[in-house]
């Protein structure tokens, strides 16, 4: 008998400094592993012209997110800036119980805010870049901005980095390929710990038993 399908599923709280290559990673950690599901926040801020309601966020009224927020319908919440923020207790909940995993892609408060609702669900893997100067041409290709935006973007960064050690694996992301298998293979011992095996009292009693 296999017990692998009869796990808990895991929350995988991904962080990095912008430019580091996270998104590109949670991207094929959506394509490319079937137990993963990305975790789709609610929030009180207007749409972006290139934003759909259930993809980036779903977007609500504040009373409607107050309501929710006052039911204890999220798992955590924030006001950053004017607006708030908040991940859906809901579907996480039913995602880890089915056995499935759940990506949230998250800065460091993010993910204090999600091991502090959920500390034993809670995997934190943080990416960082391979250098400072690969760090700084990657802010300056993103657009045409002024030379003032990117040091505030480096310095950004700085403060995001210093998070390091909030979290239980800290990958550097040479190359995408490779920083993936790892992120794969955190993954796979992740999914084997004893605590998330849901069946393996059972199992384990099972083999003991000395039944015809
Ligand atoms: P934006 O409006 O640019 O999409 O996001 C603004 C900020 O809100 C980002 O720093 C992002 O990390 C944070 N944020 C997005 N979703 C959530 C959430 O569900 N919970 C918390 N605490 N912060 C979030």
């Amino acid at each position: 008998m296999s017990n692998e399908e009869k796990r808990r599923g895991l929350m995988l709280a991904l962080s990095s400094p912008s430019g580091a290559g996270k998104s590109t990673l949670a991207k094929l950690l959506i394509e490319r592993d079937p137990a993963m599901r990305l975790s789709v926040s609610a929030t009180t801020r207007a749409p972006r012209p290139d934003e759909q309601d259930g993809r980036e966020y779903h977007f609500m009224s504040r009373a409607d997110f107050e309501a929710m927020a006052s039911r204890g319908e999220f798992l955590e919440w924030a006001l950053v800036f004017d607006n708030f923020y908040g991940t859906p207790r809901k579907p996480v909940e039913e995602a880890l119980a089915a056995g499935r995993d759940v990506l949230f892609d998250v800065d460091w408060q993010g993910a204090r805010a999600l091991r502090a609702a959920a500390p034993e669900d809670v995997v934190g893997v943080f990416i960082l870049p391979p250098s400072r100067a690969d760090l700084e041409t990657r802010l300056r290709k993103r657009a045409a901005d002024s030379e003032e935006v990117i040091q505030k973007r480096m310095a950004r960064s700085a403060g995001e980095i210093s998070h390091w050690t909030e979290y239980e694996y800290v990958l550097v992301n040479r190359d995408v390929e490779e920083t993936y298998a790892r992120l794969a293979a955190i993954l796979a011992a992740e999914r084997l710990k004893a605590h998330r095996q849901t069946d393996l009292a059972a199992f384990a009693a099972g083999l003991s038993r000395n039944d015809p």
